[in-house]
C-alpha cells in the first residue's frame, strides 16, 4: 500500500490538488452566483418599490382629485341653495313659495310681478270641451277639460276669450289701453306686464260661446254656474266686487284663477275676500 502510494504520489498529488481547487471553484461560483442573485433581488426589490410608490402616488392623486370634486361640488351646491334662497329685491323673504311661478300658490299682482319679469310657463293649447282654442299652463289642462265638459253638462257650455299672454302680449295689450284710457284709467283694469296673472298660464277669462264676453258676461247663465261650481275644478274667480282694494283691480266675473282643486275647495270654504287675505300678502295699487 505504502509503496502503491509512493509511485502513485504524483498522481494523488495532482488528483488532490485538483479536488481542492475544483472545490475552492464551486465554492468561488456558488458566491458569485449568490451575489448575482442577491443583487437581482435587490433590483427587483427597488422595481418593485418604485411601483408600489407609483401605485400609491396614483391612488393618493385619485384620492385627492375626488375629494378636491366633492368638495367643488358641495360649494356648488351649497351657492345653489343659497342663491335659489334669496328673494329678490321686490320679493320678501316669507311667504316665499307664493312668488315662484312654477307653483300653483303663486300671487301675482300690482305689488308682486312675476319673477323673471318675462317668466313662460310649459304650456298647451286644448279646446274648451271642442270649442275654441286656449293656451293654458299644462298643470292646469286637465281640470280644464274637466270644468268644459262639467259646463256643456249643465247646459252651460263655455269657451275662453283670453288665458295665457306671453310678456310680449301684456306689452301691447296694456300700450293699447293706455292709448285708450290713459295710464291711471288703464291701470285699473289691465295689468302692466310682468304683473299680469295672465302670464303664468294658470288664468282664464270665460266667455258665452260666439257670445257674451268680458262685463257682458255678467248675469249669464254660463257666469252663475261658473261662480257656483269653478271651485270643484280648481279655479276660482280672482277679482270679486268686494275686493278691488286688496287685488288692485275691479271685478271681472269672467276672469277665473287655476290654484287646483285642494287650495281652491280650501279657499272657497273660507270665505276669504281674495287671495292677498287668504295668504296675508300684499296687494292693492303699484307701488
Ligand atoms: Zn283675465
Amino acid at each position: 500500500m505504502y509503496r502503491f502510494v509512493a509511485r502513485h504520489k504524483l498522481t494523488f498529488g495532482v488528483t488532490l490538488l485538483a479536488c481542492l481547487s475544483s472545490g475552492f471553484f464551486v465554492l468561488v461560483v456558488s458566491r458569485v452566483e449568490q451575489g448575482r442573485a442577491n443583487a437581482l433581488n435587490n433590483k427587483q426589490d427597488a422595481a418593485f418599490a418604485k411601483l408600489d410608490e407609483a401605485v400609491r402616488t396614483r391612488l393618493a392623486r385619485q384620492k385627492a382629485t375626488l375629494a378636491a370634486e366633492a368638495k367643488e361640488r358641495k360649494t356648488a351646491e351649497a351657492m345653489q341653495n343659497k342663491q335659489s334662497s334669496l328673494p329678490s329685491a321686490r320679493v320678501p323673504s316669507v311667504n316665499s313659495a307664493h312668488y315662484d311661478p312654477h307653483r300653483l300658490d303663486i300671487v301675482v299682482n300690482k305689488k308682486h310681478p312675476l319673477n323673471p319679469r318675462d317668466f313662460v310657463p310649459s304650456l298647451s293649447t286644448v279646446t274648451c270641451a271642442g270649442r275654441g282654442s286656449t293656451t293654458i299652463s299644462t298643470q292646469v289642462v286637465a281640470d280644464f277639460q274637466a270644468l268644459c265638459q262639467a259646463a256643456v253638462e249643465a247646459a252651460v257650455p263655455l269657451d275662453s276669450s283670453s288665458s295665457y299672454r306671453s310678456y310680449q302680449t301684456q306689452v301691447n295689450t296694456y300700450n293699447y289701453w293706455v292709448s285708450v284710457s290713459g295710464k291711471s284709467g288703464a291701470d285699473t283694469y289691465s295689468a302692466r306686464a310682468g304683473y299680469s296673472e295672465h302670464q303664468t298660464g294658470l288664468a282664464v277669462d270665460f266667455r258665452v260661446p260666439s257670445g257674451a264676453t268680458l262685463s257682458d258676461f255678467t248675469g249669464t247663465p254660463q257666469q252663475k254656474w261658473l261662480a257656483k261650481n269653478a271651485w270643484r275644478y280648481g279655479f276660482i274667480q280672482r277679482y270679486t266686487n268686494s275686493n278691488q282694494r286688496e287685488t288692485g283691480y275691479t271685478a271681472e266675473s269672467w276672469h277665473y284663477r287655476y290654484l287646483g282643486r285642494e287650495t281652491a275647495e280650501a279657499y272657497t270654504a273660507s270665505h276669504t275676500n281674495s287671495l292677498e287675505s287668504y295668504w296675508g300678502i300684499s296687494g292693492g295699487d303699484y307701488e
